[in-house]
C-alpha cells in the first residue's frame, strides 16, 4: 500500500468504525458527442461501478451523444448552462450565467437548454443545472424552479441557496498551471479534508473531471482513486438522483 492509498484508506476505515458510509460522486464536465476521451472516460467508470454525471452543453449536441449513452445504463444526463459562452467582459471571471444579460434572455436559453436535453435523454435526464465554469448569478437561482430545475451543482463548499446545491469538492485538473493533472497526494489531502467535514456535518463528496482536457497523469489518478475507494465498504459511489434524495431528506430532517 503506497502513501496514497495509506491516507485514503485510514479515513474510510475510521468511518466504517463509526458504521458510516461516506458517499461519492462523480460529475463530467463539456461532453458534447461521442470522442475517444469519453470512450476512456466510460470504460474506467465501469470498469469500477462508478455511476457517471455528464454535464452536457445544449446548443451543440444531438442524436449522436443520446445513441451512445443508451448502452450505459449509469450514466446520467445534467444541464451545462446553454452554449458555454463567456459573456463577462476582459478581465473578469469568465461566466456564461452571470449578470451581463437580460435575466430573461439567459432564462430563455436554460428552459430551451433544458427542454433539449430532456427530450435527448429522457430516462437518463436528471433536472440539475450545472453553470459553465460553476459560476451562477444570483439573481437567476429562484427563477431556476420555474424552469424545471430542481437543483444546482457547482464546484466548493455548499452555500446556503434558494435550490438544493450538490457541489463538487475536488478538481483533477490543474487549470491555472500546467494545465495536466494535479499532484495525487494534493487530491487525495483534499478528498481526506472533505471526508472529515462530511463526517461531521454530512454532505457528499464530487470528484470534477473534464474528459476532453485530460492527460495520462489524470486517468492514472482516476484508475488508483476508483481502485481504492470502491473497494472500500464505508465508500459507495452513488448517482446523482441518490446524492440529491439523500441531501433532500437531510433538510427536511433538520427542518430547513
Ligand atoms: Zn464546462
Amino acid at each position: 500500500m503506497d502513501d496514497f492509498d495509506k491516507v485514503i484508506t485510514e479515513e474510510l476505515d475510521r468511518w466504517q468504525q463509526a458504521g458510516k458510509v461516506a458517499r461519492f460522486w462523480l460529475r463530467d464536465d463539456d461532453a458534447i458527442e461521442p470522442t475517444a476521451p469519453l470512450e476512456r472516460l466510460l470504460e474506467i467508470a465501469s470498469a469500477f461501478s462508478v455511476p457517471l454525471t455528464l454535464a452536457v452543453i445544449p446548443a451543440y449536441t444531438g442524436e449522436p451523444l443520446a445513441k451512445r449513452l443508451e448502452q450505459e445504463p449509469s450514466c446520467s444526463v445534467t444541464v451545462h448552462g446553454w452554449a458555454h459562452i463567456n459573456h463577462a467582459g476582459d478581465g473578469e471571471k469568465k461566466r456564461e450565467l452571470g449578470g451581463h444579460r437580460p435575466v430573461l434572455q439567459v432564462l430563455n436559453e436554460l428552459g430551451q437548454g433544458f427542454e433539449h436535453l430532456a427530450e435527448l435523454h429522457r430516462d437518463r435526464f436528471v433536472p440539475v443545472l450545472v453553470p459553465p465554469w460553476n459560476r451562477i448569478d444570483a439573481a437567476l437561482v429562484p427563477h431556476l424552479p420555474g424552469l424545471g430545475f430542481e437543483a444546482l451543482s457547482v464546484y466548493g463548499p455548499e452555500k446556503p441557496s434558494a435550490l438544493t446545491v450538490v457541489n463538487t469538492h475536488v478538481d483533477v485538473m490543474d487549470w491555472q498551471g500546467t494545465r495536466g493533472g494535479r499532484d495525487r497526494m494534493a487530491l487525495v489531502t483534499e478528498t481526506v479534508a472533505r471526508l472529515r467535514h462530511m463526517f461531521d456535518h454530512g454532505g457528499s463528496m464530487g470528484l470534477l473531471t473534464h474528459h476532453l482536457v485530460h492527460d495520462q497523469a489524470v486517468w492514472d489518478f482516476m484508475t488508483a482513486f476508483f481502485k481504492t475507494t470502491t473497494r472500500h465498504p464505508a465508500c459507495r459511489w452513488s448517482t446523482v438522483t441518490d446524492i440529491l434524495r439523500e441531501s433532500a431528506s437531510l433538510t427536511d430532517g433538520s427542518g430547513g
